[in-house]
């Protein structure tokens, strides 16, 4: 039953978009049962789905292990056409990704416009990358011998991503394992399907032989996870999303000791100091906080502003926070759309109400809005301290609670004082603190002066229990090598 065309306004190519229930021509397997996708704006059903388990899974996984040999056999040059192919599919059909994604994930569309160009530009980056696979020499330590280094792509390589970002978590996860020679498996978020089962069709456009991309649809991860993770043809996982189900999957990849990359949850500090520019800390705390919502992983979760310059940023930041639109992401003034669920509105809510019981201040929000949709008003509150909830774990919605601190040494040891270690970000201008700053911050990634800094040159990933492994950037592509050493003797 797809539905696309009618309930996703001006999508310019519907005979290629609106059939993503049907997808054979990826091999996609036949399946009976099904599942929904809503809009989370009005709650309109989109799509129905077929919803795979076990057995799609593994004929997926089949297909994908078959594929691989023949994959790794093309020359690097071959390999990047193909990737550059999609690129530039998925480039000229922006537009319709774009519409895409807002309808089932709410994000605002120019949002969502800059998705789909920060996927695209993965491709892009590793239909270069795939190219630049180097090996090494080594001196030998007699002349009769030669020693050297080969790399090899892993095989095949399971991906599970979440609905936050369901078109770039795509193109970051699976652009390196192909360039690498790496065939996949991908199960998208339940909530988020439509727009990687569109960026397949362009996949499938884009001339990958039979085998090389599989997509399986299911309404839920455990069952496709256990097969990914369990099946010995599966050589990684790749997964983002949260903690609990990342130390999960790391256990059910325990017994074949399989290698994996987690991008997973974080609790992002945000600290201006007293020396801060602080416009342009308002600027960058509004762009770490509320974009996508708050529901980013490198969202500002902790802002912790200085004695000195605290008020002057809460006046201003607050003025800045009232001015955000929030509706269905189709309205061009719209800044803020719908949270993903009622889980969602639920633990915002929580949050709230847990920091208002200990003391905090509501400035500004606090309130779900209307009852169709999931909308949420921005919010701020201050008063906020260390042993509050929202301190403590990610919310996950716009919600941004500051703490006032006075001393700038207490406030790194308080702000490494996580089992995360995903983002963090620093507004300061001496710059001694700075370097001192950025380097004792346990963090895989650091914002100086910056709300915003992802990018696929970069290398995207966290420390601690927020992952292993990078994605983005030269080091993105290494993830899916193996590295085997060569001695030849007697020469
Ligand atoms: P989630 O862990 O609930 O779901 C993510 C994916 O895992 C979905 O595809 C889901 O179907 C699947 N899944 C759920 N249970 C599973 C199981 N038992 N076995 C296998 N797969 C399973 O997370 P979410 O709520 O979709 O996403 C939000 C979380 O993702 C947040 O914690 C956020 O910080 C994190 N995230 C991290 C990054 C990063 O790069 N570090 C990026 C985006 C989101």
């Amino acid at each position: 039953m797809p539905l696309l065309p009618p309930l996703i306004p001006h999508l310019k190519s519907p005979d290629l978009f609106g059939n993503l229930d049907r997808l054979p021509a990826l091999g996609t397997p036949v399946c009976e049962r099904t599942f929904v996708v809503l809009n989370p704006s009005t709650g309109e059903l989109l799509a129905e789905l077929p919803d795979m388990g076990v057995e799609e899974t593994r004929a997926a996984i089949d297909k994908a292990y078959m594929a691989q040999p023949g994959w790794a056999a093309l020359t690097a040059r071959e390999r990047s056409d193909i990737l550059w192919r999609w690129h530039q599919l998925i480039v000229d059909h922006t537009d319709d990704l774009g519409a895409i994604l807002t309808a089932e994930m709410g994000k605002p569309l120019a949002e969502a416009k800059s998705e789909i160009s920060h996927a695209a530009a993965y491709l892009q980056w590793y239909a270069e990358e795939a190219n630049r696979i180097y090996g090494e020499t080594i001196s030998a330590p007699s002349t009769d011998r030669r020693m050297l280094v080969i790399k090899q792509p892993i095989g095949v390589v399971g991906t599970i991503t979440p609905w936050n970002f369901p078109a770039s978590m795509v193109a970051r996860k699976i652009s390196p394992a192909l360039a690498a020679g790496c065939t996949i498996v991908l199960k998208p978020a339940e909530q988020t399907p439509l727009v990687a089962g569109a960026m397949f069709a362009l996949a499938h456009q884009a001339g990958f032989p039979e085998g090389v991309v599989n997509l399986v649809y299911a309404s839920e991860g455990d069952a496709v996870g256990r097969e990914l993770c369990g099946n010995p043809k599966v050589r990684k996982i790749s997964f983002t999303g949260s903690t609990e189900v990342g130390r999960l999957l790391m256990r059910q990849c325990s017994d074949q000791i399989k290698k994996v990359s987690l991008e997973l949850g974080g609790n992002a500090p945000f600290i201006v100091f007293d020396d801060a520019d602080v416009d342009a800390a308002v600027d960058g705390a509004i762009q770490a906080k509320f974009r996508n919502a708050g529901q980013t992983c490198v969202s500002a979760n902790r802002l912790y502003v200085q004695s000195g310059v605290h008020d002057e940023f809460v006046d201003k930041f607050v003025k800045r926070v009232r001015q955000l639109q929030v509706g269905d992401g189709f309205d061009p003034a719209v800044a803020i759309g719908p949270l993903i669920d009622q889980h969602a509105l639920a633990k915002i809510e929580s949050h709230i109400a847990d920091a208002v019981e200990k003391g905090g201040i509501v400035r500004c929000g606090g309130k779900r809005i209307g009852t169709r949709g999931t909308f949420f008003q921005p919010t701020v509150l201050t008063g906020i301290s260390s042993e509050m909830t929202v301190a403590q774990e990610e919310t996950f919605g716009p919600l941004a609670a500051i703490i006032n601190f006075d001393d700038a040494d207490q406030v790194v040891h308080e702000a490494n004082d996580t089992i995360y270690g995903l983002a963090a970000y620093f507004y300061a201008s001496n710059l001694k603190r700075v370097w001192r700053v950025a380097e004792a911050l346990e963090y895989g990634m650091v914002g100086i002066n910056t709300g915003r800094m992802s990018s696929e040159a970069a290398p995207f990933g966290g420390v601690k229990q927020s992952g292993i492994g990078r994605e983005g950037s030269r080091h993105g592509l290494e993830d899916y090598l193996e590295m085997k050493y060569l001695c030849m003797g007697g020469i």
